[in-house]
Parts: structure tokens; C-alpha cells; sequence
């Protein structure tokens, strides 16, 4: 499931519409400090679903959007789009080639697209979900994140090898299944109080 291609158009440094191919093998980013590389694994990481402005070192998520420059107005929008190969089927999605969009307005509004039909976030993390390469997955390693997971309690260590083994969405699922069995059982008491006022 390789990423083949991402598009950047108004997040953070990126003001201009950026299209960065990867072939096969290892890609290379270089460039002098302060020149946006680590501005691409946060696009990366933005558009599969980050939700915490202060791991794209924001305080508010509207911060990704370009902010302007000495020589360029502030953008309303920011966008970012990943293409990959999904020809082995790895992402749970019937199709040869998935795109995955997110798109946020300055006004707040945000929304996402899966080769270019509007979802929700849930639909974009439940397609990275055992890919490996989700949220809190070890494929995005920022700066001080390896002191990050070394410093990290046992539970949240064992949710990487759980995702690593492919488990992470069963327990996602019987989370939400014991959620539902709790609403229900709440609603089971509630009926059983009314009966016993009608008897
Ligand atoms: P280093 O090698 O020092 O780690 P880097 O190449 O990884 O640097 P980044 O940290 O990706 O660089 O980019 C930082 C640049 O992005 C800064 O110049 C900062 O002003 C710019 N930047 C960040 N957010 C925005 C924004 N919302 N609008 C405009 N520019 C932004």
C-alpha cells in the first residue's frame, strides 16, 4: 500500500499547490532548517485524522492553514491530499488507487473525502486502522517522539504492538460493542422501573 503521491495546497509553509511523487525505494527529503520538511510528515499525519494541534505544534488546528508572509497574503483554507496504491488491497477499500483529503476552512469547518466522496473522520481512521500506519502507529516517527515512547506508560506501548499485530480493531470494535450493551442495559432498568410504577 505505497503512498505514491502527496498533494499540499495552503497547510502551514506550503502556500503554493505542491505535488510530491514517491517512487519505489527509499524518497530523501532535504533541505536547510526552517524549509518546511517536517511540515510534510505533518501534512501526512493531518490528512489520516490528527486531531491534536499540539502534535502539529499548533495551539488550535486552524493554525495549519498558511498564515502569510512578508511577500504573501494569509490563505482561507488549507488542503492536503494522499494517493496511494492500493492494489494489494492492504487499506479495507475496494479500489486500485485511494485518495484520502482533508480540507479546513478558516472558519473552523473541516471535512474529508475518500477518492473525492465526503466521509467522516471515523471512515478515515477505521481505513488506516491495522494498515499500520494510523495515528499513533511507528510509521511517523517526529522529532522527540522516540523519548516520547520510551517514556510512555506500558498501556499505551502495547497499544502500538497491538496495532502492529493487527488486534487494535477488534478491541476498537468490542469497545463499542460493550458501549452499546451498557446503553442497553441502562434502558433494560429503565423499562423494567416503568413497568413496576404501571403495575
Ligand atoms: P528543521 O530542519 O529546523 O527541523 P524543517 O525543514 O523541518 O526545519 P519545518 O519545521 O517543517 O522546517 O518548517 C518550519 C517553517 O514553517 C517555519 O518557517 C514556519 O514559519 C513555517 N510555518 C509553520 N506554520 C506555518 C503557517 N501556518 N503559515 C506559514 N508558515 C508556517
Amino acid at each position: 500500500m505505497p503512498l505514491t503521491e502527496l498533494v499540499i495546497d495552503g497547510f502551514k509553509s506550503f502556500a503554493e499547490k505542491t505535488t510530491i511523487h514517491f517512487g519505489s525505494g527509499i524518497t530523501g527529503i532535504v533541505g536547510p532548517n526552517g524549509s518546511g520538511k517536517s511540515n510534510i510528515t505533518e501534512a501526512i499525519r493531518w490528512a489520516m485524522g490528527e486531531s491534536r494541534a499540539k502534535t502539529l505544534r499548533g495551539d488550535n488546528m486552524k493554525d495549519v492553514i498558511f498564515a502569510g508572509s512578508e511577500f504573501r497574503k494569509p490563505l482561507n483554507s488549507a488542503e492536503v491530499t494522499l494517493v496511494f496504491d492500493n492494489k494489494n488491497r492492504q487499506l479495507n477499500f475496494e479500489s486500485d488507487k485511494v485518495s484520502v483529503t482533508r480540507r479546513i476552512l478558516r472558519s473552523g469547518d473541516s471535512e474529508y473525502l475518500i477518492n473525492n466522496q465526503s466521509v467522516r473522520l471515523k471512515d478515515v481512521r477505521e481505513l488506516f486502522l491495522d494498515s499500520g500506519i494510523s495515528q499513533n502507529s511507528l510509521a511517523i516517527i517526529s522529532q522527540g517522539r522516540v523519548d516520547q515512547i520510551l517514556n510512555s506508560r506500558p498501556e499505551d506501548r502495547r497499544d502500538i504492538f497491538e496495532e502492529a499485530a493487527g488486534v487494535l480493531h477488534f478491541k476498537k470494535q468490542k469497545e463499542i460493542a460493550n458501549a452499546q450493551l451498557d446503553k442497553t442495559n441502562q434502558n433494560l432498568v429503565r423499562i423494567n422501573d416503568l413497568v413496576k410504577e404501571l403495575e
